[in-house]
């Protein structure tokens, strides 16, 4: 089993507000969702590091547009060419392992073995990877589910997104969260919107303006504080069907409708 004194994981920020997340150990290293090489090549430099598998979570650009460069610089590196997996639904070129649900990426170095869960809704295809080194669980959600909020529905459909936070919302609830994007702040904007008493948001509100302020990253954050916080995994919560139906009304509770509703809702939501 791998040790966590060995692996690091470690998010790059790349454009205005994206985190590429980096697994490493002394040697080698994993990257979930590369969407720019400029960023990645420099830490791999930066610490001697040689990237032996990409991991991408759904076709959007901003997730997959550094992958082609990350793979020829490896190539003028004279290293080995690192292995890319991704979704089985979805089309990308660059991906050569295609996983689905249930599917288990074993990697030798860094020594690492991630679980793969189809998380369908922001896109038809989307994937999820969960790692559990025995210490410390973690998953790496792309644009599913962020810190107190998630994805838009590009492609999928309020129930098939319900289920997938469903399957995020079951990991042990010290699961680290990483996501993809720095949307923190104005998500928080929204959830006390729909939550003005929430206790653990109006904190965490207090918590990560102060990390902003120091320019800290405000994820990773938890699966169980992700539940205390986050409206969108909170739909079944009599406090978000209240301020659901005074927004707008609705034809039942049912947590689909409810979802629909917060997402429609937040779709529009001026910070
Ligand atoms: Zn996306």
């Amino acid at each position: 089993m791998p040790d966590d004194n060995l692996l690091q994981v470690r998010s790059i920020a790349a454009y205005d507000d994206n985190y590429i997340w980096l697994i490493s150990d002394k040697h080698c290293a994993v990257v979930v969702d590369p969407g720019d090489a400029a960023p990645v090549i420099q830490y791999l430099k930066e610490h001697h590091l040689t990237l032996t598998t990409i991991l991408i979570t759904h076709h959007h650009a901003d997730h997959i547009g550094g992958v082609a460069n990350l793979l020829a610089w490896c190539a003028s590196q004279g290293l080995a060419k690192p292995v890319v997996y991704g979704p089985a639904h979805e089309d990308i070129a660059v991906v050569t392992e295609r996983l689905i649900e249930s599917d288990i990426v074993s990697i030798a170095s860094p020594a690492s073995v991630f679980t793969v869960l189809d998380v369908p809704g922001h896109t038809a295809g989307h994937i999820a990877f969960y790692l559990n080194t025995g210490h410390q669980q973690h998953i790496f959600c792309g644009d599913t589910l962020f810190a107190t909020g998630c994805g838009r529905l590009f492609e999928g459909t309020p129930a098939q997104m319900v289920d997938s936070l469903g399957k995020l919302k079951n990991l042990p609830d010290q699961t680290l969260v990483h996501c993809a994007h720095e949307y923190t702040l104005s998500n928080i904007k929204f959830a006390l919107t729909v939550e003005p008493q929430n206790k653990d948001l109006l904190a965490w509100q207090e918590t990560a303006q102060a990390m902003r302020r120091q320019g800290v990253p405000t994820v990773p954050t938890t699966v169980g504080h992700e539940k205390s916080v986050n409206p969108f995994l909170r739909c079944e919560e009599a406090s978000v069907i209240e301020s659901v139906k005074q927004h707008q009304a609705i034809k039942d509770t049912d947590p689909v409708t409810v979802f629909a509703h917060l997402r429609s809702w937040k779709d529009t939501f001026k910070a």
